[in-house]
């Protein structure tokens, strides 16, 4: 008879778990690619490295606990108040950390769905009961529809844009009326992860929206755009006394020296991965056009990401992928979600695409 182990949360029970993109790992010595987790497909910049490396020499002190240079450095760029920056260990870290600052067990967190994998466990990690709205047909956030579920008990809403994983934005006039109707004690996160990727004319300003509203906090990543998604670092933008329930939620010396001084770097060769951006920017075009022709009902897109609404076929065409070196994002029953890289990898996709296509009759004739 073995004693009761520790007592748990009751939270905690039934918890989804994040999966994580599969790596690409070649069994037969030819290239793969990793189409699974949105990343940065070319190698870092040198600049980059040599950042990193020269940190390398103080790993055995602790690193700035308020990321004080990066924070200055975010300040004078976006023109927000210091007190109105937090760096954390990605997003990700801070969207667990903001949850934990204003959820009261059974309070409720409303988000779209499909959307970001992290949301549904870091809503039930923080105790709060998760709401989740269905997506529109055409795979955009529901913002009317995530309103109307605003109850007393609703403590923050998560708005995605562009969403992963299906990839339109939410529109300027559609996220201003939606914060009108809000009540401004519901924190509004904006998760902007996709933000350098976005080219709509219409698509939300979002940092002019949290001026005006001491509800909205951004949440931004160095994972995507700039290269870093390995050395977790991101940073929220809110008002004060969010900034603050945020700092004070989240473990002192999560930032190490390495990840400020890369993102340090990253800002300073933005231009560099800016260039890159717009490549792959050029690239999804190309892809979201070309699946288009083949019969695909492909989203509209702003993200570094594809989506391809294949329902109980997602697996089988993730299979497809994956015999031609490709790996791409399956969430079973529902669809693909396949990153734009390379040039090369984005080739394969296609011709993987265009088989399947032609093999199962899919019509091009309503394409736009
Ligand atoms: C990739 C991604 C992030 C970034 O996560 P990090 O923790 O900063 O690496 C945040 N939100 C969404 C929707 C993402 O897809």
């Amino acid at each position: 008879m073995t004693a009761p182990g520790p007592r748990l949360r009751r939270a905690l029970e039934g918890i989804p778990s994040y999966k994580p993109g599969r790596s690409a790992t070649s069994a037969t010595g030819r290239p793969t690619y990793k189409l699974s987790s949105n990343e940065y497909p070319f190698p870092p910049p040198p600049e980059l490295v040599d950042a990193v490396r020269r940190a390398a020499e103080t790993i055995n002190r602790y690193p700035d606990l308020t990321s004080g240079r990066l924070v200055a450095k975010l300040s004078e760029r976006l023109g927000v108040p210091t007190s109105h920056l937090a760096v954390g260990t990605g997003s990700v870290a801070l969207l667990y950390h903001l949850l934990h600052a204003v959820c009261e067990p059974g309070d409720e967190v409303i988000y779209a769905w499909r959307s970001f994998e992290a949301y549904p466990v870091a809503a039930q990690v923080a105790g709060a009961t998760r709401i989740e709205v269905p997506l529109t047909p055409d795979a955009r956030l529901d913002l009317d529809a995530m309103a109307e579920r605003v109850t007393d008990r609703t403590r923050a809403i998560l708005v995605c844009t562009p969403n992963n994983p299906t990839g339109p934005v939410v529109h300027h006039d559609e996220l201003a009326a939606f914060l009108a109707r809000v009540p401004t004690d519901v924190l509004v996160l904006v998760d902007e992860a996709y933000l350098e990727f976005v080219r709509d004319p219409n698509a939300a300003d979002a940092l002019a929206l949290y001026r005006e509203h001491p509800n909205v906090c951004l949440l931004r990543t160095f994972s995507k755009a700039y290269c870093l998604a390995n050395l977790r670092v991101g940073y929220a933008i809110a008002h004060e006394p969010v900034a603050d329930a945020l700092r004070a939620c989240a473990p002192p010396f999560a930032v190490s020296s390495l990840a400020e001084e890369a993102a340090l770097a990253a800002l300073a060769c933005e231009d560099v991965l800016l260039a890159a951006v717009e490549r792959l920017v050029e690239e999804r075009r190309r892809v979201a056009v070309a699946l288009r022709e083949y019969g695909f009902d492909v989203p509209a897109t702003e993200a570094n990401f594809v989506w391809l609404p294949l329902g109980d076929e997602a697996e089988v065409f993730a299979a497809a992928c994956e015999a031609e070196g490709v790996i791409v994002r399956t969430f079973a029953g529902d669809g693909c979600r396949i990153s734009i890289g390379e040039q090369k990898a984005n080739d394969l996709v296609l011709e993987v695409a265009a088989r399947w296509a032609s093999s199962r009759g899919l019509s091009s004739r309503d394409h736009r």
